[in-house]
């Protein structure tokens, strides 16, 4: 603390990343990330833009990125905000549509980001509890003050929100804005996208950190009636002209367009993940139902903070969350089939030093 702090400064309590270690021998599976590399298309996008122009400041309006996007969204340009991560465009959307003294609400369980905005904006929020087997709640999420705010499928739970719910959401949120964080929706089933065509308060955000690895490139999108994004240009250009730089619009651009590649890493996933879910069950875990890169899991007996450090021992970094309703479960990101044999190779001489004990 010092006296020269503003008060946004005093009142923020920044987001901590899950851990990024530099050792070489770490099995990674604690934030999320895609074990596969980006598509070669897009690794040979980059290396030409490198060679060209980065003398050169990059497209405030990124529009060569966007039209891509679009075309794989079956939208218009005037639908898609890009932005430096969708933590950026989530930040944007914060100061674009919640005003302070109008409670927003969010699920009590879910990204950990928001709260953060929440503070740094000055934007009070209620938190919904979830049910008790961590599905969404809709009905409380009716009526809202300021507007709502949510993961779909939601995070870390993995669990997805039928689109009839969301829809009942929008439907009830009239006057306020309802933004979905689909940071995860390709690996679960519809996106709430064909809502923002008939739903003017409907914003979507995808990012492509997670199906499309490119977590390095920082690289998000909201979609949403253009009035809406409008307002996101609008905060964005007063604020930092150009937050996507050149070597990020080529890269994203030709990974929108490599939809072969996506849809192949996308389907491998999903499958090592029913693979591992079920082996977790196996092994006395109780996984929630995941529509996401990830699993999210309890064990009957065995505490999951001691799985985690002895874990962590093993350089097998995953997941915990010190928060009371979640802090004996373990969120676990899908890795290859290499990866996952050897993380349940660990897990299970883990479990077995335990029970010797
Ligand atoms: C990973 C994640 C994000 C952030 O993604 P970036 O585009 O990498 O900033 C946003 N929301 C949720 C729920 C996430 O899990």
């Amino acid at each position: 603390m010092s006296k020269f702090w503003s008060e946004m400064v005093k009142r923020c309590e920044p987001y901590v990343p899950g851990e990024q270690l530099d050792q070489q021998n770490i099995l990674k599976l604690n934030t999320n990330e895609n074990p596969y590399p980006p598509s070669p298309i897009a690794i040979e996008a980059i290396k030409e833009e490198l060679d060209r122009k980065l003398n050169l400041y990059p497209s405030p309006t990124v529009d060569q990125l966007r039209n891509e996007a679009a075309k794989y969204y079956g939208l218009s340009k005037e639908n898609i905000f890009a932005g430096n991560g969708s933590d950026e465009v989530l930040a944007f959307s914060f100061m674009a549509f919640f005003e302070p003294g109008r409670k927003i609400r969010f699920p009590m369980i879910s990204y950990s980001f928001y709260p953060v905005y929440a503070k740094l904006f000055n934007i009070p929020y209620e938190e919904i509890e979830l049910n008790r087997d961590f599905s969404l709640p809709a009905e409380a999420f009716f009526q809202s003050e300021g507007g709502v705010i949510f993961p779909n499928p939601n995070a870390p739970t993995s669990v997805y929100l039928e689109l009839d719910a969301i829809k009942d959401i929008a439907e009830n949120n009239p006057g306020q804005i309802v933004i979905i964080d689909e940071a995860y929706i390709d690996f679960a089933s519809i996106s709430a996208i064909s809502l923002t065509k008939t739903y003017d308060n409907v914003l979507v955000v995808q990012t492509m950190s997670k199906s499309r690895s490119l977590a390095g490139l920082r690289v998000g999108f909201a979609i949403g009636n253009p009035d809406l994004i409008e307002a996101l240009y609008r905060i964005k250009d007063s604020f930092n002209s150009y937050t996507i730089d050149r070597l990020a619009i080529a890269g994203a651009t030709a990974a929108m367009k490599d939809i072969e590649y996506f849809n192949h890493t996308t389907q491998k996933i999903v499958q090592t993940r029913e693979w591992a879910a079920a082996e977790m069950k196996k092994r006395g875990f109780h996984v929630l139902p995941s529509a996401t890169n990830f699993i999210f899991a309890c064990h009957y007996s065995k505490n999951a903070a001691d799985l985690y450090t002895g874990l962590k021992r093993e350089n097998v970094l995953v997941r915990y969350f010190n928060k009371s309703e979640i802090d004996n479960f373990l969120r676990i990101t899908i890795g290859t089939d290499e990866d996952m044999k050897l993380f349940f190779e660990k897990l299970d001489s883990l479990i077995r030093k335990a029970s010797t004990r």
